[in-house]
């Protein structure tokens, strides 16, 4: 009658001549996990009602609700600082403020422009005004490898730089020979580092595109660049050019077609701006619950089962891969409720059992972490992290969509026995087409704890054309596939739960440096996308890395790397878009109080 009870006899078989002793599966978890619960909460969790669940928003409070309700009538106890809640705050939306100011002084005579139609402050511009002589510096791109350098013949030493947007000969699409150099932050990095202490992006007439001044995105790349920066009506430039006998057409076409800089002065004008951001806190929460386990000594190894319930929202703020920019609910069904949705049936199997558990367990339900991991950051820095001892993580991001009765485990390399467990388990179980990846490290929660040297797993049913658009849609689920990968995680649990050692933590060797698109090489640190430290700091480096040969410790901030200078993580990466493999370069870190050069060496 009970399946589960066959394979249970099995399993105990396999498992002792793999040498373990299992008692695990005297533990039943109350019901069987069901196609039907499974879909129950993805459907609430994933209804327009809560509006695609983005941080600070009421459908992340009826989210928050749902699963506070639900860990009650489970019996979990409340342990965070506000009952079921973390509550932490982080940026989610830049908005223009009122001060934002634009004028021109052509030959004496004053001209105020209009934020919003005529300039607007570019969403990583610095607060603060500036005030002098523009330099017309060409695209912004100074590129030694191309023998192309826009600043070679200028001084823009305390002086405002106009750049145009995107590359020479950007129009002709067989040529792609500056594209390294497009990004607009990286140019604008570089004029900064060229000494300008304003910026005036246009868009050039060759380049054929609209004009936009009013939209301000928050995007990956928003931390301020240290200089104020604002996009100009082209128009308004053309009239500066025109008054120093320029014409900006016939300068930009020379550009493209010779593939030479042309750099000058625009003596005739002096302009004044100032660029005012407003950014938008969100507050939202962790939700977190606990099971005590009953040995006396065991209890004290904590496991944490964890999923991010947080989502996109309208897709207007941050990570959306909607190709319609428009507000769209993002309603998130796989990514994550269906992790979401993980995390309370387990827990309510586990409560069930809580008489057999030896080990105690938090459940967590992270909010902020499409906007970078800032909810299990937070809490893996908090007071709370530190008062209890967790000895192993388990994540499930994405499990919802299951092909084929494939699954991916992250992190299967971050503990001794995690492979063997999970095979023994797998074999004769579900039969799933199981990918093991070694590392820790990756783009889910599971990474700010593998961070703080804890064993972790990632549950994954991989990726689809609905990742982060509007069609991630609960219709979609693989109920039965998400049954599958829950028995799994369940039965993985109780595994854990009986042996009596202690997971050990393996710092996985990385079984490829994942390079960064785009980049030829990388260092193999993790950075810290939550703090505000001037600097990168390294959340993790991974074995083998250049970072670690060259000895960087977590911890460590980066302030220099060659003659970049790295103010935050944005510099960091365009800072290593400029090495090749095989290149060496020295960086200085700070270190506590010290102030430290190491040399580094990118691998071939
Ligand atoms: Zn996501």
């Amino acid at each position: 009658m009970n399946t589960k009870k066959l394979f249970r006899s099995r399993v105990l078989f396999v498992v002792i001549i793999l040498g373990f002793v299992f008692s695990a599966f005297s533990i039943n978890g109350g019901h069987d996990i069901t196609p039907d619960e499974v879909v129950t909460h993805i459907k609430y969790l994933a209804s327009d009602e809560l509006g695609g669940r983005f941080p600070g928003t009421r459908g992340d409070s009826l989210a928050e609700e749902y699963a506070i309700g639900l860990f009650k009538s489970y019996g979990l106890v409340p342990i965070a600082e506000d009952g079921y809640r973390q509550r932490f705050s982080f940026v989610t939306e830049i908005k223009a403020g009122d001060q934002n100011s634009f004028s021109v002084d052509l030959k004496g005579k004053e001209k105020k422009y209009e934020p919003g139609t005529d300039f607007f402050p570019l969403n990583f511009s610095t607060n603060g005004s500036a005030e002098g002589e523009l330099v017309f510096a060409g695209y912004g791109i100074n590129a030694s490898d191309k023998k192309y350098d826009d600043f070679g013949k200028i001084n823009l030493n305390g002086k405002i730089a106009v750049i145009m947007r995107y590359t020479p000969g950007y129009n002709n699409p067989h040529e792609d020979t500056f594209s390294d150099y497009e990004p607009i932050r990286k140019k604008c990095n570089a004029v900064r580092d060229a000494g300008a202490k304003g910026i005036i992006v246009i868009t050039g007439p060759q380049s054929g595109e609209d004009e936009i001044f009013t939209t301000l995105r928050l995007s990956k790349e928003t931390e301020s660049i240290g200089i104020p920066v604002i996009i100009v009506k082209r128009t308004i430039i053309e009239k500066i050019f025109e008054a120093n006998g320029k014409n900006l057409d016939e300068v930009q076409k020379g550009i493209d077609n010779s593939k030479t800089p042309n750099s000058f002065e625009l003596e005739k004008a002096k302009v004044k701006f100032q660029s005012d951001l407003v950014y938008v806190n969100s507050n939202t929460s962790n939700i977190i619950g606990y099971i005590e386990g009953t040995d006396p000594v065991l209890k004290n190894e904590i496991i944490v089962i964890g999923a991010h319930m947080d989502h996109l929202g309208d897709g207007m703020k941050y990570g959306s891969m909607n190709e319609k920019h428009e507000p769209e609910i993002h309603n998130g069904a796989d990514d994550n409720a269906s992790g979401s949705a993980g995390v309370l049936i387990i827990a309510d199997k586990l409560a069930a059992e809580r008489k057999n558990l030896k080990r105690s367990y938090i459940f967590m339900l992270f909010s902020g972490e499409e906007a970078g991991l800032i909810g299990s950051a937070y809490f893996t820095k908090s007071e709370l992290f530190k008062k209890y001892n967790i000895t192993a993580m388990i994540n499930m991001d994405m499990i919802g969509r299951m092909n084929e009765d494939k699954l991916t485990v992250e992190g299967a390399g971050t503990s001794s026995s995690w492979k063997t467990i999970l095979d023994s388990l797998n074999n004769i179980n579900d039969k799933l087409i199981l990918t093991l990846g070694e590392s820790g490290y990756g783009s889910s929660d599971h990474s700010s704890f593998y961070s703080m040297d804890i064993p972790v797993l990632q549950f994954f049913t991989g990726l689809h054309t609905d990742y982060h658009r509007p069609s991630d849609d609960w219709q979609l689920i693989n109920a039965d596939g998400e049954v599958k990968v829950l028995n799994l995680v369940y039965e993985f649990v109780t595994v854990i739960d009986s042996r009596p050692e202690k997971p050990d933590l393996i710092k996985a060797k990385e079984e490829k440096q994942q390079t960064m698109r785009g980049f030829k090489v990388t260092l193999g640190i993790i950075p810290d996308y939550s703090d505000a430290v001037e600097g990168l700091q390294i959340l993790g480096v991974k074995a083998g890395g250049p970072g670690e040969n060259a000895g960087l410790q977590k911890g460590d901030i980066i302030k220099k790397m060659g003659s970049h200078v790295i103010k935050n993580i944005y510099d960091y990466t365009y800072a290593l878009g400029d090495f090749k493999k095989g290149d060496e370069t020295e960086i200085v870190v700070k270190r506590g109080d010290e102030e430290l050069t190491l040399k580094v060496v990118f691998n071939k």
